[in-house]
């Protein structure tokens, strides 16, 4: 296991007081964080401005990512990417990216294996690993900005909740949007929640600046519960009432997402009640056409299913968009990411 401390883990801040131990100046931290966080390089040798001493003391203790890509597949259509990284302890998580329109996405893990159970969702099947730290997020973002392109917005919708590893996310999107690092814009950030009730409470009351997408799925407490098992212990009424707070607090709308799964929440009843949830919040809702994955019970729903789904929420004036299955051919739709826990 890599002992060096991974630079990605650092504020500025801590990367200066690093750099003062070592003797050097407070300007080498500018330079090395221009080298990361712009031209997301990994490797010392090649930060040519750096006196080659310095390179040298920083190969010694520190690292840029504690990992690296060990495979990846691409879509028959070309447009979406997923990369297993292999971590420093052997563990593994899924990303991936992908280009809808000209705008390019990525979908990033949060934990190895996730504790929510969900199950309709490979990733729930694995049970919890362990947390990512902020390093191994951004390790993410900088991996597929150098393999693909450009990022223009983040997910943190892949592998694991992100609201049960809260510190480190909240880092990672420091990271994000911190100008003197990758300067993202706060709106083309997504944090992603099965619903995790005091997770939102701490982002209002943290004044985090970031878009919030919910996972509905069903807008009945028992459908949700048959799902989503923490469902149990985050009841739907509070949920309504805690992202009903969030919009008022931060005066931006929440993203209601809804896996369609065949036969299960697709039937018009649901179309219905999750239009009255949608329009009290005045949310908006994004369809996504379930994925199958190996050993599940559930199936993908009909293109019939889907467009009457939509046609509903529409006809109940709520804005709807379906996600149709990008990525399906290899596994990176949503709900089929998954690693095998063990490791390498
Ligand atoms: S859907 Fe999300 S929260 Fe649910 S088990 Fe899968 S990764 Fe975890």
């Amino acid at each position: 296991m890599d002992t060096k401390q991974d630079i990605l883990d650092l504020t500025p801040d801590e990367l200066r007081e690093a750099l003062a131990a070592m003797g050097e100046k407070s300007f080498r931290a500018k330079q090395i964080m221009e080298w990361i966080y712009k031209k997301h390089e990994r490797d010392f040798a090649a930060m040519t401005n750096l006196a080659a001493g310095l390179r040298e003391k920083l190969e010694a203790g520190f690292c840029v990512g504690t990992g690296s890509v060990e495979t990846s597949s691409r879509s028959d259509d070309g447009r979406t990417v997923k990369c297993l990284f292999r971590l420093a302890d052997g563990e593994s998580v899924e990303a991936v990216s992908m280009y809808i329109e000209s705008r390019h996405t990525v979908c990033l893990s949060s934990q190895v294996g996730c504790s929510m159970g969900c199950t309709f969702c490979a990733t729930g099947g694995m049970g919890i690993v362990r947390d990512l730290t902020v390093g191994e997020m951004l390790l993410q973002f900088i991996e597929l900005s150098r393999r693909e392109g450009p990022i223009s917005r983040v997910v943190f919708m892949g592998m694991g909740e992100p609201l049960m590893n809260l510190e480190n996310v909240l880092g990672a999107v420091d990271a994000l949007t911190d100008g003197a690092r990758f300067a993202m814009g706060c709106r083309r950030i997504t944090i992603s929640t099965c619903g995790v009730i005091e997770g939102i409470r701490q982002l209002i009351r943290r004044k985090v600046p970031v878009r919030l997408a919910i996972s509905l799925n069903s807008p009945f407490q028992k459908g949700r519960e048959a799902l989503m098992p923490i469902c149990k212990d985050n009841q739907l009424k509070d949920l309504i009432d805690i992202c009903d707070e969030y919009t008022e607090q931060t005066s931006r709308r929440v993203t209601l997402e809804y896996v369609l799964l065949k036969g299960v929440n697709s039937s018009p009843r649901h179309a219905e009640a999750t239009a009255r949830i949608a329009r009290g919040l005045d949310a908006k809702v994004n369809v996504i056409e379930y994925n199958p994955v190996d050993g599940s019970t559930f199936a993908s729903p009909t293109s019939t299913e889907t467009r009457i789904f939509r046609e509903t929420l529409e006809s109940l004036n709520v804005f709807a968009t379906v996600r149709y299955r990008r990525g399906r051919d290899i596994d990176a739709g949503c709900g089929q990411l998954a690693t095998k826990h063990g490791k390498a």
